[in-house]
Parts: structure tokens; sequence; C-alpha cells
């Protein structure tokens, strides 16, 4: 199947298009500013094409998205003849609260509960909404999937993911730990678990999602039994600009210190907070945080060392949660390329009985591999993630079950 994967933020439109078959993206590209003035960034894979980029005015969602239909028809740079080679559209949905537990066929039931959840990610589901209004109006014969950031968290205990907080916020605000980076964790788990060989059923997994954002979860046999992020994605582990747990009380501390309201202060623990904040400022990025901590920086150096023992006592947690741990994945921007930041993870894990390869952990990046050595009591492994094409893989399982009743179910 050719499918479409569409993952749309406010005024962004990201789009891969993905052969199931051979697992390929043919294309893809982003729309940017939607609403404010528009470019579409845009790369033929197949004909190993140069990415191009034009500036279009885009003045809404619908716009973005029959712009990215005409790329992908054009004679000379698309990858399909007309829009009925594509036959679905996988799209990335935020948050899916309790009620979504997997992966859905997109129908006007779906879209009321997508909107229902919307208050636990006002800026994300909103958006994500949009772009399945305006996909359904460019392409209304084409069966949508929604597939959701958390859905394959909802396997968690309530002794996981329970706050303790009074009872009532949960059952009436429904706050309580939801984890985010699902797809990506659900993805790493069963491919790695294939790839060795296993059934993961036989596994307890952790994976460590470590990219701008950044998440751990605890997988045992095949379930998600814990993970960092919470009712939002500013928990758990230190990142590239969200600061991760604090103590509570810091919130009321700062805001009545520094005189800033909530919202003031929610934005520069999601933006200026993680690395970024520790360094002072310097950067983001791993690759700067390195260079600088190289140079004698000391905030850098200090930054990457909060950033690795918040990996390490998370991943230290999650063992005591499953009575032990046999697999250990890396994955995403850090955890897939930089193998220094890995080395400041697993030095710590020499109690688990974890023994490295440095040399082939040095030389990884971006590929698949064993870390560790044949004597290591837990296997450690590079496996990068691949959110889209798991997206594109879970539209294909459920459009292969609709047997030409994508009208019926649409109505429902
Ligand atoms: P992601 O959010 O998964 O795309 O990860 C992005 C982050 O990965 C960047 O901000 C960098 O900090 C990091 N990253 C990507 N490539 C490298 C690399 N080659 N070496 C070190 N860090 C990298």
């Amino acid at each position: 199947m050719k499918i479409l994967v569409i993952n749309c933020g406010s005024s962004s439109l990201k789009f891969q298009v993905i052969n199931t078959v051979t697992n390929d993206c043919l294309a893809k590209g982003l729309c940017e500013r939607i609403g404010i003035d528009g470019a579409i960034t845009y790369q033929n894979l197949v004909k190993k094409l140069d990415k191009v980029k034009e500036t279009p005015a885009i003045e809404d969602h619908r716009k973005a998205i029959s712009l990215v239909l005409e790329k992908l028809t054009d004679p000379e740079t698309g990858v399909v003849k007309d829009l009925s080679e594509i036959d679905a559209v996988g799209h990335r949905i935020v948050h899916g609260g309790e009620r979504f537990t997997d992966s859905v066929i997109i129908n006007e039931e779906v879209i009321k509960g997508i909107q229902e959840v919307s208050p636990l990610a006002p800026l994300h589901n909103p958006a994500n909404l949009t772009g399945i209004r305006a996909c359904r109006e460019v392409m209304p014969k084409t069966p949508m999937v929604a597939v959701f950031d958390t859905a394959f968290h909802q396997t968690m205990p309530a002794k996981a993911f329970m706050y303790a907080l009074p009872l009532h916020y949960y059952r009436d605000l429904k706050v309580r730990r939801y984890g985010f980076h699902g797809t990506s964790h659900k993805f790493v788990s069963e491919e790695l678990a294939k790839y060795m060989g296993k059934d993961p059923q036989d596994l307890k997994m952790i994976i460590c999602h470590l990219g701008n954002g950044a998440s751990v979860s605890a997988v045992k046999y095949g379930q998600c039994i814990d993970t960092s992020m919470g009712l939002t994605p500013l928990a758990g582990l230190v990142m590239g600009t969200r600061c991760g747990d604090v103590d509570p009380a810091i919130v009321d501390y700062i805001e009545s210190r520094e005189n800033l309201t909530p919202s003031q202060l929610d934005e520069i623990m999601n933006k200026e907070s993680g690395v970024y904040g520790l360094s002072n400022k310097l950067s983001s990025d791993f690759r700067d945080l390195w260079d600088a901590r190289e140079n004698g920086d000391r905030n850098a150096a200090l930054a990457l060392d909060v950033w690795a023992y918040r990996v390490a006592k998370y991943i230290g947690a999650y063992a005591a949660a499953m009575n032990g741990v046999d697999v250990i994945a890396f994955t995403a921007g850090i955890g897939e390329n930089d193998a220094k930041s890995r080395r400041l993870v697993y030095q710590y894990l020499g109690y688990l009985g974890v023994d490295i390869d440095e040399s082939v952990n040095d030389m990884t990046h971006g590929k698949i591999a064993e870390l560790s050595t044949p004597v290591s009591r837990v296997r450690v492994f590079v496996f990068p993630t691949n959110e889209e094409l798991a997206i594109a893989k879970d539209t294909e399982r459920l459009v292969k079950t609709l047997n030409g009743s994508y009208y019926e179910n649409l109505t429902k």
C-alpha cells in the first residue's frame, strides 16, 4: 500500500508517502508558516531529487494539503500518477486520553472523541483535527486512520499512572500519567524483539527515546507498564528545552519571586529549560554542547551530566519496576547518533551487569547495532526509530480490516 502520513501542527504540516511493501519513504516534506505567509519543502526520494523549497501563500491547512497533493501527483516531481494511488492516510494524533488504546479508522465518532480529549492537549489535538478535516475535504474517498502518541501506554497499571493527588482530580479532570512517544516505544520494542529473534512476551525491555523531546518506557512482556512523561510531555527526563521532573512547589516559588504568570512559567519550563537552560542558553543541540564541553565550558558539561544522570535513574527505576531487565534500547536523534552521550548513560549501569564494547559504541551512528558484549547480563542496542513508518504500518493494518466497507464506517 501507499500511505500518506500526516503530522499536523498549529502552523505546520509534515508529510511522508510510505510504501508499506518495501517500507521505503517515497517522498517527504513540510508545509510551514500556515496562516502566516507560507513555505513548502518537498523531496522526491524515488528519483533522488534535491529538496526544493517554495514560498506560496498557504492561508490554511486545506490549502496546505492541496499543495502537498499537487506535489505528490506532479508529472515531474510526483511519486503517484493520481490520488487514487494513495490507499490511505495515517494521521499522528498527540493525545488519545483514556479513550483510545489503539489506532482507529477515522469516522465522525472518532473525530468527536479526539475533540473531547482536546483539553488535555490544547495546542496539539485541535491542530491534528484541522489536518484530518482538511484531508477529508480534499480526498473524501480515501480511508484515514488516527494513530495516537498515548495509545501504547494505556496498558500501564493504575499504580503507575496515578498521581498522589485528591482522587477527584483524576475522576473529574482526568489528571493522570498518559505518556507520549508511544508510536516510537511500540515500534522499537516490537521491531527490536523481532530483530533479536525473540517473542516480546519473553522480554523485559527499557526503551530510551532520547531526542529533543525524550522519554523512557518499561515494556514488560510486550506491554508498557510505565513511562517517564506524564499528563503532558513536560515530565520525566531532562530534554532539549523542557525541564522534565521538578519539585512541584518550585512553580509557586518562582512565580511569586519573579512575578510570573502560570503561563509564562509554563513557557519557560517548555522552551527555555532542559539542557538549553542548564547550559545558560548555549544550545539545545547535543553536538554544540559536546563541542563546548570539550572546550572547557562548565555549564555545557553540567547540562550533559544532569541529562545523563536522569536517564540512568529512570533506567534503574524501571529495572526495579520489572524486577529485572533483559534489553535496553537507545533510539531517536541522540540515542541513535551520539556515542558520547550514550556512554555518559551506560557508565552508570555496571550494577546491572551491563558490559559494552566501546569500539562498537563509537562506530554506531543512525543504524542498528548491539553495543553489549557476549558477557553482558543485559543486551544493549541502538535501534533507530521510525515513527512515520510505524504510523503507515498501523494505518495499513486497520485499512485491511475494512473490506470495502469504508463508507459504512464513515457514517457510524
Ligand atoms: P530528534 O528530536 O529525535 O530529532 O533529535 C534531535 C536531537 O538529536 C538534536 O537536537 C541533537 O541534539 C541530537 N543529534 C542529532 N544528530 C546528532 C549527532 N550526530 N550527534 C549528536 N547529537 C545528535
